[in-house]
């Protein structure tokens, strides 16, 4: 039997890139692009030589590459520090009263004001990772410890992430929406014996309990030796039970503010090795339990700068928005390390974008000026349903490009956005990577490559990416199949904290030779890819293979349809069946009419084969904490089994227990 994936739905639209962005790109002809693109693939190791020489090294590299499947060394015998690439560079280069960060808090100062405003310049920032890096060796912190990072999206998020890059110790970031459980589990699985919080994080109105969450956490590893308290809420020290108060270990905890007091601003970056670790993180836990991700120093940094700069046309006047939160790998590339090393401005909002209302994200663009954009299709799809009013309140015109990462976007998301955001000026680049490749993979060039809605285009430089069946063959045009990368790629992880023989399993034994993405795809007339959902999502339908994201899509163009979800569930003649969880927009009654409506609608969209054979309709999908379906849970349900598997990280436990209450209702 064919293992390729059925590809039903078309897109004709396409949107070449405007002519005078392209004018002023830094990569504006597609004759650049392609020959750019050649030489990656065919002479990496003179094309990453020449780009890393952009870069600051305390010593050059000995060789580029050292390649054997599946452990890759670039820069081999090298000598840098991430963090003097992305402060000590930038204010060399004359960048050092260039604000770095530009944050807002969550509380309003007044209705409709914003919130609390702090720009930090590049020297500023030097100052302060530079004393929090005093301060945490002055706590017994050395190169090579592990140090976990737990803390609200606020400045000094960005600033310990880079005060451990900078004395050489590996950050492990977790997310702060996560619970003690999950903070347990990573402590000892990443070894950590410091983390750095704070009392609390402002979210959706409310205090989200930092401090104690780590209390608890502490409670069940006895790892850790010293937590570091940032004072963002200002919860008085008392039992920690009393609500709004935090308790106080002597000995163990200490205040962020009385650690960097007294310390001198002065602490010259460790010359690290290019393949020293500079951080673990976990993935988000879409198809199983998160996996410890590890990065290591030289490459991962020339990834995120390189993609940066090309891939968000990075300017010297821009002002650059990334809505990810730092526990994810976006904010780890794409809030800090590659805009930094890149000398950008880059906007930090610290709490929910539905707070105080829908209109948040937009005022914030329109009151700093926001040119270039960065957000997730599930954020776009929640704007969507809550409508475009909000947005139009606003000024957008200091927009010039948006992107979009985190899951396929589908068409009818992609076209909002591309209207009602873009005002179809600004070029969308539909960026598709994974926390395990470090940075950017497959991405339009936004002064380059014509778009089409639901497609990530072209493989970024340095990237051989590939549509192949099990034994690594190359499929034709429209051919399904999965999705790997056939060679080594500079911020490429190096494997599974701890554990090198389930990184190589995971990644390197579907198909022989070639790094596995999980995902499944396939190529276009034009070469694009097209991203069909994960691999482990296919559904079977009479020996026809069909990837989730396009019936997805058909529903969603469906204008009724806000989000969707299709699983495959038993089915007596065709093997599996389609279901379908749908959320409705706005004011939409779910009954038996727009069922049968949708039915129709989607084989009609995209044929008889990818009829939904059941649609449910609920409030809300089962999601990970950073916003992805999860279909695994999903197809449980639909099947009328018992939920297994790692929930950890599913963001709203509610959702689950209302979709088996219909279930069994
Ligand atoms: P886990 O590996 O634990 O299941 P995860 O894969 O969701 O979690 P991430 O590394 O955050 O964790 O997500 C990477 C995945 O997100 C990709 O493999 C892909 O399925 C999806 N993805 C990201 N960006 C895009 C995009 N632009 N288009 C389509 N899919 C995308
Ligand atoms: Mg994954």
């Amino acid at each position: 039997m064919s293992e390729t994936i059925h590809s039903t739905l078309e897109e004709r639209r396409v949107f070449p890139p405007p002519a005078d962005f392209a004018a002023k790109a830094h990569i504006g002809t597609r004759a650049e692009y392609e020959k750019l693109y050649r030489e990656s693939i065919d002479h990496p190791e003179q094309f990453f030589g020449r780009i890393a020489e952009e870069l600051h090294w305390f010593k050059k590299w000995d060789k580029v590459l050292d390649w054997q499947v599946p452990n890759a060394k670039w820069f081999v015998g090298g000598k840098t520090n991430v963090a003097y690439n992305c402060l000590d560079r930038q204010i060399d280069l004359g960048r050092g009263d260039k604000t770095a960060i530009l944050w807002e808090g969550e509380p309003e100062t007044a209705a409709g004001a914003g919130g609390e405003v702090r720009k930090i310049t590049y020297k500023q920032l030097r100052d302060d990772v530079s004393k929090l890096a005093n301060g945490l060796k002055s706590i017994g912190v050395k190169k090579g410890d592990r140090v976990t990072i737990y803390m609200p999206m606020v400045p000094e998020a960005a600033v310990a992430m880079l005060a451990c890059a900078r004395i050489g110790a590996a950050h492990s970031v977790i997310f702060g929406g996560f619970s003690s459980q999950a903070i347990a589990d990573r402590v000892d699985d990443a070894q950590c014996t410091v983390i750095i919080t704070a009392d609390g994080g402002y979210r959706r109105g409310t205090v989200v309990p930092l401090k104690r969450n780590v209390d608890d956490a502490l409670t069940k590893t006895d790892r850790v030796k010293k937590v570091v308290v940032l004072n963002r809420c200002n919860m008085p020290v008392a039992d920690g039970v009393a609500p709004g108060s935090i308790a106080w270990k002597e000995g163990r905890d200490v205040w962020y503010h009385d650690l960097v007091g007294t310390q001198s601003a002065d602490c010259p970056a460790e010359p690290m090795d290019s393949e020293d670790t500079l951080f673990v993180l976990y993935t988000s836990g879409s198809t199983g339990k998160p996996k410890g991700i590890q990065h290591t120093t030289a490459g991962y940094l020339l990834g995120t700068y390189l993609t940066t700069k090309y891939v968000f046309d990075m300017k010297p006047d821009d002002v650059y928005w990334c809505t990810a939160d730092v526990g994810w790998i976006t904010g780890h590339s794409y809030i800090v390390y590659g805009p930094l090393a890149n000398g950008t401005t880059c906007l930090m909002y610290e709490g929910a974008p539905n707070h105080p209302d829908f209109g948040r994200f937009w005022s914030i663009i329109e009151r700093h000026k926001v040119s270039v954009f960065y957000t997730a299709p599930t954020a776009i799809r929640a704007f969507m349903k809550a409508g475009k009013e909000f947005p139009q309140k606003h000024d957008l015109s200091s927009l010039r490009l948006l992107g979009t990462v985190g899951e396929p976007i589908n068409p009818e998301a992609w076209m909002w956005y591309h209207t009602v955001i873009g005002h179809e000026k600004c070029p969308i680049v539909d960026t598709w990577w994974q926390t395990e490749t470090g940075a950017i993979m497959i991405t339009p060039l936004p002064g380059v490559t014509p778009t089409k809605p639901g497609t990530a285009t072209l493989p970024f430089f340095g990237v051989d990416a590939a549509i192949v069946d099990r034994s690594g063959k190359e499929l034709g045009p429209n051919e399904g199949g999965l999705l790997v990368i056939r060679k080594p790629w500079p911020s490429m992880l190096r494997s599974i904290f701890n554990d090198p023989e389930r990184y190589a399993k995971t990644y390197w034994s579907d198909v022989p030779g070639y790094y596995f993405t999980g995902d499944g795809a396939r190529r276009d007339n034009d070469g694009y890819f097209w991203i069909m959902g994960r691999v482990d999502d296919v559904i079977n339908v009479s020996g026809h293979r069909l990837g989730t994201m396009e019936i997805e899509s058909a529903l969603v163009a469906h204008e009724a349809v806000a989000e969707a979800a299709v699983v495959g569930i038993p089915h007596e003649m065709k093997g599996q069946g389609i279901a379908a969880f749908v959320t409705l927009e706005t004011g939409r009654r779910a009954d038996e009419a727009l069922k049968k409506d949708l039915i129709a609608w989607v084989r009609k969209q995209i044929g008889a084969l990818a009829t939904p054979d059941q649609i449910r309709f609920t409030e809300s999908l089962p999601k990970t904490r950073s916003g992805k379906i999860m279909r695994r849970l999903l197809k449980e349900v639909a099947s009328g089994n018992e939920v297994k598997g790692d929930v950890t990280t599913l963001e709203d436990f509610s959702v689950l227990a209302k979709l088996k209450e219909k279930d069994e209702g």
